[in-house]
């Protein structure tokens, strides 16, 4: 139903909206065709919203209500002027014309609430960052011209005054929206086509008029005007009755996309306008606007400042989590050999310091091939699984485990003599589950020998405690007077 409808009303929007360019030269010729296309897109997107579960339709009465206001304000206006001949400002069609930019905010304010369940603070401050950037623009050359023009009322000044905010305010929705996490459909696009639209054609509306061009004059440049903001209504009609409305709302894999390089460069345009603005008005000695550029500026350092601290907290995050994985086992969650060999100087160092014995055992599981073998190799890995976990157990809280490679553990035990190490891994030797053995080897420091050197001795031992029939742990000789006699036990 979706996609064809949404083909349909495409075509037929398409029809109308390059017929406008053909209808006759009057008033009223072109606001009924604007005001059909308009309730066009509103009828559109309620039959898109009614297509939406109950839930998700809120955003879309929004973009309703507002494409409803303005197209209205249309009719307001061509029967103000034409049968009321009410010229000037504001007029009765301006608040109606005005209900666009908060109602079109709130739905996009409701349908980011849905899309991203954390509050996305960096595209909040790009939001704010384009928004003040382009704020100050519109200060010098429409708020603060439309403040100070003599004769206007307090109403008309007001009035001119709300329409470039609320193409601010729709501007920092739409920099959310495309900064948002959250699935990016055809919708997607439409509904930031459409708020783009609107911002464009408002701003050249503004542009000309600045310009000093009257768009009534020029046919080409009125309807192509025109055009933008017809464009801007039949967008929103597309998204609703395209299939992938439904998932516009839906959070997307989590993160956020990358800030990518037009954006940066936007962004980077946007802190710039407030000094240029400011030395251009110096240039040519007509600094005006000073107070407001500076108090702008200030608050753009700001913003990128926090922008900045966000960016460092976030590589902060993700150095430590990518500090804990590296020296992780993925698999038991051990520390892993890395870790093991970091550590292992230090805790010498000491055993050294307090005077306290250590012992390194290496721990190696008997005929695990066998094992994987006989009952595949996940199984093999349940086993590495459960094992680590009741040896972790079985050891002393003080006690260091750590995976050192493939079936292969080892441990630190501060502060045992030969026979208590010989007691605990034995200990540990007897809670290996399904019915499996291990061989240990273990060495105590004899407080001058190197970490490696000590290692190779516990491994010499284990070598020793596999040949001599495995399920048992074996004490290493000294480094000088190697062991023969295999202290057996087990
Ligand atoms: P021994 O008693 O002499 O130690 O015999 P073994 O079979 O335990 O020793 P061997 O070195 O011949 O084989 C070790 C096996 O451990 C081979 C390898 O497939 C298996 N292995 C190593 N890492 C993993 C792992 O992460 N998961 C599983 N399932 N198997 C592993
Ligand atoms: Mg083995
Ligand atoms: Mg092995």
């Amino acid at each position: 139903m979706g996609r064809r409808s949404a083909k349909l009303y495409g075509a037929v929007t398409a029809t109308a909206l390059l017929a406008y360019q053909l209808i006759p030269e009057s008033a009223w010729w072109k606001a009924a065709w604007q005001v059909v296309i308009g309730y066009g897109a509103v009828a559109a997107v309620l039959l898109g919203a009614s297509w939406l579960a109950p839930g998700q339709r809120a955003p879309w009465f929004w973009f309703a209500a507002g494409l409803f206001g303005n197209a209205s304000g249309i009719a307001v206006a061509i029967y103000s002027s034409e049968v009321l001949h009410v010229d000037e400002s504001p007029t009765p069609a301006d608040p109606l014309f005005l209900t666009l930019y908060p109602a079109c905010a709130l739905g996009l304010a409701l349908l980011l609430k849905r899309r991203e369940p954390r509050r996305n603070w960096a595209a909040m401050v790009d939001a704010g960052t384009f928004a003040v950037g382009l704020g100050v623009l519109a200060w010098v050359y429409v708020i603060a011209p439309a403040a100070h023009s003599d004769g206007a009322t307090l109403l008309a000044r007001a009035v001119s005054i709300a329409y470039p905010v609320g193409d601010l305010l729709l501007l920092a929705m739409l920099t959310r929206l495309l900064r948002s996490g959250g699935t990016r459909g055809a919708a997607f696009w439409w509904i930031a086509a459409s708020c783009a639209a609107f911002f464009i054609g408002d701003t050249t509306w503004v542009v000309l008029n600045n310009l000093g061009i009257d768009i009534n004059d020029l046919r080409v440049i009125n309807r192509g005007v025109d055009m933008i903001f017809l464009v801007a209504y039949s967008l929103f009609g597309v998204a609703a009755l395209h299939p992938s409305a439904r998932d516009l709302d839906r959070a997307g894999a989590g993160a956020a996309p990358r800030l990518s390089r037009p954006m940066l460069v936007s962004l980077a345009a946007a802190t710039l306008i407030a000094p240029v603005l400011f030395g251009l008005q110096m240039v040519t000695h007509t600094l005006v606007d000073g107070l407001a550029i500076v108090l702008a500026s200030a608050v753009l350092f700001l913003l990128v400042v926090t922008r900045m601290a966000q960016l460092v907290r976030e590589v902060e995050r993700q150095a430590a989590k990518v500090q804990t994985l590296s020296r992780q086992d993925e698999l038991t969650g051990l520390p892993n050999r890395r870790a093991w060999n970091d550590d292992i100087p230090r805790a010498l160092k000491q055993a050294q310091a307090s005077g306290t014995p250590v012992v390194v055992a290496m721990i190696d599981l008997d005929h695990f091939k066998k094992f994987n073998d006989t009952f595949g190799h996940p199984a093999g890995d349940r086993l590495l699984v459960e094992a680590s976990s009741v040896w972790r157990d079985s050891l002393r809280s003080v006690d260091t485990l750590a995976r050192f490679g493939g079936e292969e553990f080892i441990a630190l035990l501060p502060g045992v003599t030969d026979e208590e190490a010989v007691a605990i891994l034995q200990r540990t030797l007897g809670v290996t589950p399904l019915g499996q053995t291990f061989s240990a080897g273990f060495a105590a420091w004899d407080g001058t020998e190197t970490a490696g050197e000590l290692i190779a001795r516990a491994d010499a031992a284990l070598y020793r405690a596999k040949q001599t029939g495995r399920g048992r742990v074996v004490a290493a000789g000294t480094a000088t007077e190697p062991r023969t006699d295999d202290a057996l036990v087990g």
